[in-house]
């Protein structure tokens, strides 16, 4: 498995379309200061679900946006942001049928949000789970960015027992106890409604 293309339109400082392809291997991403590097890796995370503002360095999520530049060359803002990765499953590490696997997150500056899987518009949940035991995935700190080791270093002990426990797999169960909890917890309110309503008809 592989990241084969990152296509950004709308993102950031990235008006027009733009696509990275990557090879197999490391690849190195260089620039000047403010051309748009850290950008890319931004679009790399929220593609795959990160969904704080923050974590993407902006105060709203929809400073992802393009926001529109002045000057001779100056452009108009655009009304939504779209992110395309594009990962090579040949070797079957994704649980799913397809050799290549794309994932499309688009943004409106209207508001709403959406996924899709293959062209096929799905939940955040869906590119969770597909990318959860892979070992790339929104919080698998798989990106980090500057200034992310300074704050590992100096993480609090529970903090770093959750940096390990998301590294050993443990966060995909982790989310799927909470989403069991909360259906106890909805079949424990109906269970009450109805010792109330025996009650009430005895
Ligand atoms: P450095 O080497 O200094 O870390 P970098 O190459 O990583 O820089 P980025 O932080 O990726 O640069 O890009 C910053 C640029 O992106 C800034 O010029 C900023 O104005 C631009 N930018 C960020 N968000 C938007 C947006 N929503 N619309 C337009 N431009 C944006």
């Amino acid at each position: 498995m592989h990241l084969k293309t990152l296509t950004l339109k709308g993102f950031k400082s990235f008006a027009s379309a733009t696509t990275l392809r990557l090879q197999p291997g490391i690849t190195c991403v260089v620039g000047p200061n403010g051309s748009g590097k850290s950008n890319v890796l931004d679009a790399l995370t929220w593609v795959m679900g990160e969904s704080s503002a923050k974590s993407l360095r902006g105060g709203k999520m929809e400073d992802v946006i393009f926001a529109g530049t002045t000057g001779a060359e100056g452009r108009a803002a655009l009304g939504r942001a779209e992110v395309s990765l594009t990962i090579d499953n040949s070797d079957g590490a994704l649980p799913i049928e397809f050799a290549e696997v794309t994932i499309t997150r688009t943004m409106f500056r209207t508001g709403g949000s959406e996924y899709r899987i293959n062209g096929q518009t799905c939940r955040l949940l869906d590119v969770q789970e597909l990318l959860s035991d892979s070992g790339i995935g929104r919080e698998m700190h798989v990106v980090v960015g500057q200034g992310q080791i300074d704050a590992v270093l100096h993480a609090s002990p529970e903090e770093r027992r959750a940096f390990v426990e998301e590294a050993a797999g443990v966060l995909k169960h982790r989310r799927r106890k909470e989403k069991a909890l909360r259906k106890l917890d909805a079949m424990e309110a109906n269970l009450t409604r109805v010792a109330d309503l025996i009650t009430e008809i005895r």
